[in-house]
């Protein structure tokens, strides 16, 4: 990798003095000027009060939270160039922030390898020189918030706990400071460092634990419907039909879009029935090849075709008492759509190139999140097929539709991943939630999972998931009003307040203002139901409930009633 730096000039121009409004600015970060006297006399006063590991581990944390801050830095600004250049953005801010002057000696790292190797010099640390004014000479080394900093900062980049460790200082009487990094797990055991990593108060470690003990109360919980988390009434249906499917044997269909679970649907499906003791096989007919797809759900026999040089039994045989899932059936080539339905009318499967079927006892649960309608249609499924799987479908709800269920789903998230990752995290920031509020989740369920992940691998130790460390890039940000909150904000509420006060003036009656909205987004959406009622907001039954309420309202209601 490329040692040298490149122009600073993109990192200076985020630095901003507004004396006037009495603030220093870092891009969207406030900053503070402070005395490195002061924070001399702060680092003696910590030794004297709670003791030097107390101390330097206080120093240490508050380091790795400005570092981990900056690399949001390093993809905003450079997130376009070489992976070096944008690794760079940290050895630079730090002497733009005058730390000391940082020169990088081996950099090897991968971020989607995981692995790291990373040494820096430091000259003139103010830190090395802050500790020698208030204690002399240390025994050891003393740059506490340069190496938290440094940890933090790759932490934050790598997205993985990366740990530096000064191996020569200038507090200790050398001429210069050395510092490497590696990952948290490369180091030893019984290292020194890791200590001043961690937050240390005895409530905080019982916290932890507790979350921990709580995270795995849940992964053991028999009752298998506590992993579906949600209390919207689309989602309560979907959850009923699937209670009252579960000790039956029929064939079940599950619809929704990308990501809103229907293998978590499909797993518990499996957990609430009889079968739970046998195997849950899962596959996703949209991952495998076309000329792959048979053999992996029916076997094979030895000798079947040129490279079966053993017999190998397929997905089916492999779910024999149990339950097979088959994500993404509409993907499903049409010759292994005749040989399911075969599986589905006979109970009976035939391993390519075998002379005689051979029995199966294997209940079908299949998910799509095409229009299995339209593509019988277009002649790419059997309708006979489709009539057997659709027996009983479920159709699970988008995430936008059931918007209750966000904030509970990504506190539920957010234990299971802070015991994952060994991170005690507080809680999800106000900004955060709302953003999570706002956002469109074209992603579903499995979305917010990511971000809640990424959220809690970004947060600090101890800390809370911020509104950045969930949409890091402005760009990715759902809403402007994220980066310039208070004023785009405040714009909207006052267009509403607005558009409310015309509408109070016009003298028009709310029933009035519903039916006209209502023929307006359907005449737009070209009188596409769906369309028109996604614009307003709706679901389409809702949509089709107020127009009828509207030319018949009697009837409307007795259908409530
Ligand atoms: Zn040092």
């Amino acid at each position: 990798m490329n040692l040298t730096y490149p122009p600073d000039a993109d990192l200076r121009r985020l630095l901003r003095f507004s004396p006037d409004e009495g603030s220093i600015w870092l891009g969207d970060r406030r900053m503070v000027l402070l005395h490195t006297a002061s924070l001399g006399e702060l680092r003696r006063e910590l030794v004297d009060s709670i003791g030097l590991d107390q101390a330097r581990r206080v120093f240490t944390r508050m380091g790795f939270a400005s570092g981990l801050r900056d690399a949001e830095f390093a993809k905003k600004t450079r997130g376009d160039r070489a992976i070096d250049e944008a690794f760079l953005v940290g050895p630079q801010l730090h002497m733009l922030e005058g730390a000391a002057r940082v020169t990088p000696e081996v950099m090897e790292f991968d971020v989607a390898a995981g692995t790291f190797h990373c040494e820096f010099r430091w000259d003139d640390s103010w830190e090395a020189h802050a500790h020698r004014e208030e204690f002399g000479a240390a025994a050891e080394a003393s740059c506490w918030t340069l190496t938290g900093y440094a940890s933090g900062y790759s932490s934050g980049f790598m997205g993985r706990t990366i740990l530096c460790k000064e191996v020569v200082c200038k507090g200790c009487g050398e001429g210069y400071c050395r510092m490497v990094g590696r990952p948290a797990d490369e180091w030893p055991e019984d290292d020194p460092i890791r200590g001043y990593f961690e937050a240390d108060s005895l409530l905080g470690k019982i916290e932890s634990l507790s979350q921990q003990v709580e995270a795995l109360r849940s992964s053991l919980e028999p009752a298998a419907l506590g992993n579906l988390i949600g209390s919207a009434p689309a989602f309560r249906r979907a959850l009923d039909l699937l209670r009252k499917a579960a000790p039956t044997q029929v064939s079940v269909l599950l619809t929704g879009e990308t990501g809103v679970g229907k293998e978590r649907f499909a797993r518990t499906l499996h957990e609430l029935s009889e079968r739970r003791a046998a195997p849950f096989v899962a596959v996703n007919c949209a991952a495998l090849p076309g000329e792959l797809i048979e053999a992996e759900l029916f076997g094979v026999e030895k000798g079947a075709y040129t490279g079966a040089h053993a017999a190998r039994a397929g997905r089916f045989e492999r779910a024999d008492g149990g339950t097979l899932f088959l994500d993404e059936v509409g993907e499903l080539p049409l010759a292994a759509q005749a040989k399911l339905l075969r599986v589905l009318q006979e109970g009976e499967i035939e391993r390519l190139g075998a002379e005689a079927g051979r029995k199966v006892n294997v209940r079908i649960v299949a998910a799509t999140n095409v229009d299995l309608e339209e593509a019988v249609a277009a002649g790419r499924f059997r309708r006979d097929l489709l009539y057997r799987l659709n027996v009983y479908p479920i159709r699970i709800p988008a995430l936008r539709e059931r918007p209750t269920d966000i904030e509970p789903l990504a506190r539920a998230m957010l234990q299971r991943f802070s015991a994952l990752h060994c991170k005690r995290i507080e809680g999800i920031g106000e900004r955060a939630l709302q953003a999570l509020a706002r956002h469109g989740w074209p992603g579903n369920v499995r979305e917010l999972e990511n971000l809640i992940e990424r959220g809690v691998i970004l947060a600090a130790q101890g800390g809370r998931i911020e509104a950045e460390d969930l949409f890091p890039n402005a760009a990715e940000a759902p809403h402007a009003s994220l980066t310039e909150s208070g004023l785009i904000e405040a714009a909207d509420v006052s267009a509403e307040v607005a558009l409310c006060e015309q509408v109070m003036a016009s003298g028009m009656t709310l029933e009035r203002l519903e039916s006209r909205l209502l023929e307006m987004a359907v005449a737009s959406a070209k009188g596409n139901l769906s369309g028109a009622a996604r614009s307003l907001g709706l679901t389409r039954p809702q949509l089709a409930y107020r127009i009828k309420r509207q030319t018949d309202p009697d009837a409307a209601a007795r259908e409530v009633g």
